[in-house]
């Protein structure tokens, strides 16, 4: 299949599939094309690769990578009074509440220190979130990983390990010399409850069911980019084009 290679910007525009990634562009900001900075948000289900992505976009584009999660996580290792009082809700997996965290990613986006921008990870999550946040720190665009829900239930159906070490195999990456027998012991692998496929697919229901609102928020005002496609080394040169252009003047 032919490799179209098309990020023209300003209207609505379906590239359709290339190879094993597709891109749909909904018409990004006119402005973009001229603008030096990077006001990103990145979307993408657990499992996407969007940890992959992020660190290669705040690399290559020398980013500020706000990730709420990893921001929560520092208070709380570092036993600030916010560290405190959110570590219960934390570690028990319940989501922060607004009150708490739209100040501190406020902040983040304010106080961020790269003149190229920011890349918000993890954060908003939800319609309220996103709606204080095009209030106070608008982003420029952005980027919605859509990989399919077959393909991260696949991957993390791989995943085996063995629970006494903790020692993670996965069947098709990095596969144990004998099969389901840990390298070491030689005692049986398992799969955590958590990556198995019925947990798997109920948790991505769970996930796009909350962002679902976010997507069309940001499409409705055309700020979704969307690549759809199954492995990150594929999308992401893809994702990489794309934002080169916003630092080309
Ligand atoms: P993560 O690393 O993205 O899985 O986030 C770890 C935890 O931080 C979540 O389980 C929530 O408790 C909290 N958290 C991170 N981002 C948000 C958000 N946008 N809204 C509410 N809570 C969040």
């Amino acid at each position: 299949m032919q490799l179209v290679r098309n990020f023209r910007l300003g209207s609505y525009h379906d590239v359709g599939l290339i190879g094993s990634i597709s891109h749909r562009k909904f018409s990004c900001a006119r402005h973009s094309l001229s603008q030096k900075r990077i006001e990103a948000v990145i979307i993408g289900p657990p499992g996407s690769g969007k940890g992959t992505i992020s660190s290669r976009i705040v690399k290559d584009f020398q980013l500020d990578h706000l990730s709420s999660g990893d921001i929560l996580r520092s208070h709380i290792q570092k036993k600030t009074d916010f560290g405190n009082k959110i570590a219960p809700i934390v570690t028990s997996g319940q989501l922060v509440p607004f009150e708490l965290l739209a100040p501190l990613m406020e902040h983040e986006t304010k106080s961020s220190k790269s003149p190229s921008g920011w890349l918000l990870d993890g954060y908003p999550r939800s319609l309220q979130q996103t709606e204080r946040l095009h209030k106070t720190s608008a982003p420029n665009v952005t980027i919605y990983l859509n990989v399919p829900f077959a393909t991260i239930i696949d991957r993390i159906k791989s995943r085996w390990v063995h629970i006494a070490s903790g020692r993670v195999y996965n069947l098709d990456f990095n596969p144990p010399k004998v099969p389901f027998k840990d390298d070491v012991t030689n005692e049986p692998l398992d799969q955590r409850d958590d990556d198995k496929p019925e947990s798997v697919r109920k948790r991505l229901e769970v996930y796009q069911s909350m962002v679902d609102p976010v997507l069309k928020f940001y499409r409705d005002k055309k700020l979704l980019i969307e690549f759809s496609g199954t492995e990150s080394n594929v999308i992401w040169p893809e994702v990489k084009k794309f934002l080169a252009q916003f630092q080309k003047v």
